[in-house]
């Protein structure tokens, strides 16, 4: 038996991973001494590999590259050569009858890794000529880093996972360690053991609150209000340092004119949370000689979560809670390798490395390393904006890299009529999604364990993945698959592996220069910025105060609460919120193909409801109910949970039958584009004869 070291495919926390090969299969996984999990991991850790085998429990693994000459035609299997060149042919005829920016692309924030991220938004600027790319971040972490961009310059964690359990303060915000990045969680475990104090801002009763020295249970939708009202108290009662807003802020006579409305007695009537409670948080964090802010998708799938981000920070700005080890601003990030999908260009107004699109300057170095002129110069169409788009005339093909949009996004009705009405489509996948099922053309991948690569970890941190088995079937690395569509398409792309990726992303972006495949090998951990080779990494940002602002000073921001777009009424009287689950991940392509996470949860899906609301509606536990919204109508079984609050009912993304995005509704942060998915107005209804 062989141990492979690898990083694991799920979270963002980064855990090192063995994994036990035997025979060409892998046969189990223990854990590895990583930097951020030291020995440890989660469930998903220990029993996510399975899929690898292909157990067919969900979907058969793809194993031969499908196309489909009609929309009305079935898949046929075809070879490499045929698939390609049918796939470029369309793509070349839409973008020379409509334009480089009729094709919208999607970067992959899973198992790919940096490397064919790169690749992917090379080949959308560098050969299709848009800078239509985006990926998932967009539903999720997307307002972190258009918020953290403006108070910070920033848009990543400030700090590290290994810090976490020497702060002082851990205060959280919307965010359920436990459940999203169970290793992190054990560090907010540790940092309590150590004796820090731990506040938590969260309608549920989450597990980080049984440890909480305070649990202010905020109503759904009033983020902002409370935020506001957290500054009001540390300028109201002089809890703030002087020193750092004075000598490295700015903004300060505008944001204490716009707090200070929100006294906690005013906050208290909006929030719900009573107002000694929101001054006696304060007291903590501000006593605390280092504190740390996390959040997570509490705080960003709202429409005013851009707002809100930037308000945090600003709570991090007044008590000078940033550029020292052990505090700072933590907006932890989801899948395993979404920082790295945003650090390499898939994001539609940055290039790789958070080179802007407008800066002509960058876009001078990239067209001379790529041999092109003209790089697009606009910032493209986002994720969450397709649907307008297609509606609107204006997109007419999408090439769909490692994302299931048809699963994911929000109000899935309008995402499947958007797809039906492109002209073409491409997905380039593992498993059969519902998005690939939709698909004109479906390029099958190699997965991780069956590649390699570097991915970047929720605090900057790179680390390289490497390949334990042989895939099976007619698949390839999807950075081989991008190259030769851009090749067919005109542009040679001939990359033999994914190091020279690397160097020539290395060469072009100066944050990472340093970050050598050497330097990452086994256990290797550089968190950027790493500007030269002798570049150690950097575990925490803004040592020297300065932030990357024009100005060089962090922005104090706040601004009116305002209250979520949609409303509950008599025929939709229930709030519901999509939440994730710990033994599956995103939309369980993976992890719903691995036995022994499937047995802890599966179809038709469980939504999570207060015994008061469960009693008045005549639902049981564990029966089956219909839950239905403006949008849609689905059927889930009924979890009765005390831990959540009245009034709201909460439901994981993941489940085929019961797709609780079949009911989330199209409404977006203005400045991220961000869909509001923890608040749509449901009705839930009992279904008799069970
Ligand atoms: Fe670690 Fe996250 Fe993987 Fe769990 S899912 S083992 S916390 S990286």
């Amino acid at each position: 038996m062989e141990k492979v070291l690898t990083v694991c495919p799920y979270c963002g926390s980064g855990c090192k991973i063995n994994l036990l090969v035997e025979n060409d299969q892998v046969i189990g996984a223990e854990p590895a001494q990583g930097v951020t999990n030291q020995g440890e991991l989660c469930l998903k850790g220990y029993y996510g590999w399975d899929f690898l085998n292909d157990p067919k429990l969900l979907t058969p693994r793809l194993r031969k590259p499908l196309i489909r000459r009609t929309r009305d035609s079935a898949f046929e299997e075809v070879s490499w050569y045929e698939a390609i060149n049918f796939a470029a042919t369309r793509l070349q005829e839409i973008k020379h009858k409509y334009g480089p920016d009729s094709i919208m692309l999607t970067g992959s924030a899973r198992g790919p890794g940096n490397e064919a991220n790169y690749v992917m938004q090379k080949f959308a600027r560098a050969v299709v000529g848009t800078n239509n790319i985006d990926h998932c971040a967009r539903v999720c972490h997307g307002p972190s880093v258009a918020g953290l961009q403006v108070t910070l310059g920033n848009g990543a964690m400030s700090n590290s996972v290994e810090e976490i359990e020497n702060t002082k303060c851990v205060f959280v915000f919307g965010y359920n360690a436990a459940v999203s990045h169970p290793i992190v969680a054990r560090r907010i475990l540790k940092a309590k053991e150590k004796g820090a104090k731990i506040i938590v801002c969260d309608p549920r009763f989450i597990e980080t609150a049984r440890i909480a020295d305070l649990w202010l249970p905020l109503k759904n939708g009033t983020n902002m209000a409370l935020v506001n009202a957290f500054a009001h108290v540390l300028l109201e009662e002089n809890l703030y340092d002087k020193d750092f807003v004075a000598k490295y802020t700015e903004g300060l006579d505008d944001y204490k004119a716009t707090v200070a409305k929100y006294t906690p007695e005013y906050a208290e009537k909006i929030t719900g949370v009573p107002a000694q409670q929101i001054r006696e948080a304060m007291r903590m964090y501000a006593g605390a000689e280092t504190a740390t802010v996390m959040w997570g998708m509490g705080v960003t799938q709202w429409s005013q979560a851009v707002d809100v981000v930037k308000g945090l920070s600003g709570l991090a700005l007044l008590t000078g809670n940033l550029g020292k080890p052990s505090c700072g601003v933590a907006p932890v990030r989801g899948q395993n390798n979404v920082q790295g999908a945003c650090d390499h260009g898939a994001l539609p107004n940055m290039l790789p490395g958070y080179q802007p699109v407008t800066d002509a300057a960058a876009r001078a170095k990239f067209e001379k390393a790529w041999g092109v002129s003209n790089l697009p110069d606009k910032p493209g169409v986002c994720l969450t904006e397709v649907p307008k788009m297609v509606k609107a005339g204006k997109l007419k093909a999408y090439y769909i890299f490692g994302e299931d949009p048809a699963q994911t996004d929000p109000d899935l009705h309008e995402v499947r009529e958007s797809m039906r009405d492109l002209e073409f489509v491409i997905c380039q996948e593992i498993f059969m999604t519902k998005t690939a099922m939709m698909a004109d053309v479906v390029f099958p991948a190699t997965s991780w364990g069956e590649h390699e690569g570097v991915y970047s970890s929720c605090d900057r941190g790179f680390q390289r993945f490497y390949k334990a088995i042989e895939p099976q079937g007619d698949v390839k690395p999807d950075w081989e698959i991008i190259s030769l569509m851009a090749t067919a398409m005109g542009y040679p792309m001939k990359y033999s592996n994914t190091q020279e990726i690397w160097d020539e992303l290395r060469e072009l972006c100066p944050i990472y220069y340093g970050a050598t495949y050497e330097k990452m090998a086994g256990l290797g951990y550089i968190q950027w910025p790493c500007p030269d080779l002798d570049h150690p990494g950097t575990p925490y940002l803004y040592a020297d105060k300065k932030f990357q602002t024009p100005s060089g000073k962090g922005l104090l921001f706040a601004c009116e609460w305002r209250p979520p777009m949609e409303k509950v009424d008599a025929a939709y009287p229930l709030i519901l919120s999509t939440v994730r689950e710990v033994g599956h991940y995103s939309c369980r392509t993976m992890t719903g193909n691995c036995h022994a996470l499937q047995t802890l949860a599966d179809e038709p899906g469980y939504i999570s409801m207060h015994s008061k609301d469960a009693k008045a509606l005549g639902i049981s536990d564990q029966h089956l109910v219909s839950i239905s919204s403006r949008r849609g109508k689905i059927i889930a079984r009924a979890d009765i949970d005390d831990r959540i609050n009245e009034g709201a009912v909460y439901m994981t993304y993941q489940w085929w039958v019961g797709a609780c995005n079949e009911l989330t509704a199209e409404h977006l942060d203005p400045i991220s584009k961000t869909p509001e998915y923890k608040y749509s107005a449901v009705k839930v209804e009992a279904i008799a004869d069970q």
